[in-house]
């Protein structure tokens, strides 16, 4: 089943155009990477899904339904967003950020229930025993998995994750990919994550987008996607493309047109 359809968008900023007349389609239970070199418009076109851009021309649709004429707390309970890492953070604790999630559920008062929801997903995050401390102390990793907590306990029926391990150690970035494989898997829920890291890419997702120039420049499953002439053009690297686990691995080998 169709879950999002994003058709035909475009978005400029002030005139400059930024998303050319994109197209995607996302089903339940599926993880869609999006991947692309720096400023190819994979944060815009997240933004735009999730209302906090509107886009020029085109239109995106939750079940059918274009977003623009949902309420927000209605948007707000179907669509997470957890956005590139900043450092400006509200000072708040760990609890309370998280708790802030159920916020479209719950108005401004608070259940049991409630609790209950972000005890769980601060265990499921693993991280309980952080729960009474400020969020600015927390490492930039600490952080994340924070943001991602807050996300989940909204209890999205979309997640839009920007650069989701951007911040995180190796250890870090499997952890917290196999939650949101796993979450999607469990509830059925799907995801869009835009991701630098091609071999997690690969690895954590159904099916991946190459931005570039704010068009699609290939969309479809890994290995068709992950191609080295793909690679080569989006990017300007040439690579070296191998299998591992199943799933293409990607080694990169020089700058095109450097010895
Ligand atoms: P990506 O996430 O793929 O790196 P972005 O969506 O952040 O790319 O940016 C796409 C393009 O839009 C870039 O050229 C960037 O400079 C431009 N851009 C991003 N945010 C703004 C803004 N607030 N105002 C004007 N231009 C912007
Ligand atoms: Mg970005």
């Amino acid at each position: 089943m169709v879950k999002l359809k994003v058709q035909d968008v475009k978005f400029s900023y002030a005139s400059v155009p930024i998303l050319k007349d994109v197209c995607i389609e996302l089903a339940s239970s599926e993880v869609l990477g999006v991947v692309g070199p720096n400023g190819a418009g994979k944060s815009t076109l997240i933004r735009c899904i999730d209302r906090i851009l509107m886009p020029q021309e085109g239109c995106i649709l939750l079940d059918d339904l274009d977003i623009k004429k949902l309420r927000l707390m209605e948007l707000a309970k179907k669509m997470g967003y957890i956005p590139q890492s900043t450092s400006q953070v509200f000072p708040a604790t760990v609890f309370d950020t998280v708790l802030m999630g159920r916020r479209p559920h719950i108005g401004w008062k608070s259940s049991d229930v409630d609790t209950e929801k972000v005890l769980e997903t601060l265990k499921l995050m693993d991280i309980e025993d952080l729960a009474m401390r400020d969020i600015n102390e927390l490492s930039g990793g600490q952080q994340q998995k924070v943001f991602i907590a807050c996300a989940l306990t909204q209890e999205p029926e979309v997640l839009l994750l920007d650069e989701p391990t951007s911040n995180l150690d190796i250890r870090h970035q499997l952890e917290v990919l196999d939650i949101i494989r796993k979450i999607v898997n469990e509830r059925g829920i799907s995801a869009i994550m835009a991701i630098h890291d091609l071999n997690l890419a690969a690895r954590y997702t159904d099916r991946i987008i190459i931005m570039n120039g704010g068009t699609i420049f290939a969309a479809g499953e890994p290995f068709s996607v992950l191609t080295t002439e793909n690679i080569e053009q989006a990017y300007g690297v040439e690579v070296e493309v191998n299998v591992h686990g199943g799933k293409p691995y990607i080694v990169p080998i020089r700058p095109v047109g450097k010895k």
